[in-house]
């Protein structure tokens, strides 16, 4: 089978690859229909999380076609359309019955933190990806769900993952009715995440980010208000101007281990640790918010990101509420907005790239080109 194929920072190939086996009574094989690119792809890509071994196969946001199942599986058969969520997770352990899929303590035995991720390295499970013609995909009668035969498959790919994270990285928020939102990052999770502040009852939503074609986007498809941080000399003073001198009631970071102030291309790890392991939209976050507010971390960030501006959150007295989104959890809710007409998640769909030409997908959507906001794969074209 065809499969992208990590072969190094900023290095991605499409490669013939063995087709997965089934190696588990509880695992299924699909076809995959659809993936993405995610943000936090690029930090795989970046060569910013630890542990990214050369041949893997990334791609955790993908829906498809059950193609095999193992003899245990119960609630899906060949043929079925399935939409399955960025995390690997069992159940039915401690964390899983808690709703903390992201957590789940079984299918990552090296981690302390993070449960399983597809295609996120071995610090996460080690699972192969979904961009790719087929995937294994682990525990097939937990994570998947059958697509409702009204959701399109576009809509059902962003519930995998970037929407279910923005929605709740709003949650997390606990937003009151009329709260000041701030999102830091226009990239498809602060979309979704100001879009979803709505509906949690905020009465204000700014989005800043330096690319001004996706704040655009922020304005149009989110309809908050927004600030270009490359055109103040401190955008957390522009913060506190806009909020009476209090700060933002939450604050969403959207960001995630974006290594570099001057947004150059190539970052490595190695010259971030120099540069002091300071994550800019993180503490930009702590600094916005009022004393006694929320600062909710959908970013993603690996263990290098340290010198966080803990004794300012502690003296502000901040909530800070974090985790990878147990995506399921989220999608309940999410069909209802889809299907009252409220979010339409493939609004931000940029791109739609065959799977022979992720590199260049991979490219593009890093050093934002041509207005990539979200990158769709399609294995097969
Ligand atoms: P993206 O790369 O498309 O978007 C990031 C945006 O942040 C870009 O538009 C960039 O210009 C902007 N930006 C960079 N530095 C900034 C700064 N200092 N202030 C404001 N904006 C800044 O990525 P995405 O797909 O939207 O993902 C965003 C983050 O969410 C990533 O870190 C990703 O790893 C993370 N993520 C987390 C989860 C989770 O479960 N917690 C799930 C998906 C993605
Ligand atoms: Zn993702």
């Amino acid at each position: 089978m065809r499969a992208m194929v990590y072969r190094g920072p900023y290095k991605v190939r499409v490669e013939e690859k063995v087709m997965p086996p089934i190696e588990h009574p509880n695992d299924a094989i699909v076809r995959v229909t659809l993936a993405a690119i995610c943000g936090s792809d690029l930090h795989l890509y970046h060569g910013m999380m630890p542990d990214t071994r050369v041949g893997m196969t990334f791609g955790h946001e993908f829906i498809g076609v059950v193609e095999q199942v193992g003899s245990s599986v119960q609630n899906l058969k060949v043929g079925d359309r399935v939409m399955v969520p960025f995390n690997v997770y069992c159940g039915s352990c401690y964390f899983c019955v808690r709703g903390l899929y992201s957590n789940c303590h079984n299918v990552n035995p090296n981690a302390t933190a993070v449960g399983g991720i597809y295609g996120y390295s071995h610090t996460c499970g080690g699972y192969d990806g979904g961009q790719s013609e087929y995937v294994r995909v682990p525990f097939a009668d937990v994570g998947p769900s059958i697509i409702p035969d009204w959701l399109e498959d576009e809509d059902a790919l962003m519930c995998t993952d970037a929407l279910a994270t923005g929605y709740f990285g709003a949650q997390l928020g606990d937003i009151s009715e009329g709260d000041t939102v701030v999102v830091f990052g226009a990239g498809p999770v602060g979309l979704f995440a100001a879009k979803s502040s709505w509906l949690m009852g905020a009465g204000r939503v700014i989005v800043i980010d330096h690319l001004e074609y996706r704040l655009e986007k922020a304005r149009t498809f989110a309809h908050a208000e927004t600030y270009n941080f490359a055109e103040y000399d401190d955008i957390v003073v522009e913060m506190k101007k806009a909020t009476d001198y209090l700060g933002a009631d939450v604050v969403i970071d959207a960001v995630g281990a974006e290594a570099d102030g001057n947004f150059t291309q190539h970052v490595t790890a190695a010259k971030f640790k120099l540069q002091g392991g300071s994550p800019i939209a993180l503490n930009w976050a702590i600094d916005s918010v009022r004393k006694g507010g929320t600062v909710s971390v959908m970013g993603a960030y690996g263990p290098m990101f340290s010198a966080v501006k803990f004794g300012d959150a502690m003296n502000k007295g901040l909530t800070l509420r974090m985790n990878q989104a147990p995506a399921k959890r989220q999608w309940p809710r999410l069909f209802e907005h889809i299907q009252n007409g409220y979010l339409k998640p493939n609004d931000i769909v940029t791109h739609r790239i065959p799977l022979e030409h992720i590199a260049e997908g991979y490219h593009m959507f890093s050093a934002k080109l041509d207005d990539c906001i979200k990158p769709v794969i399609v294995p097969g074209a």
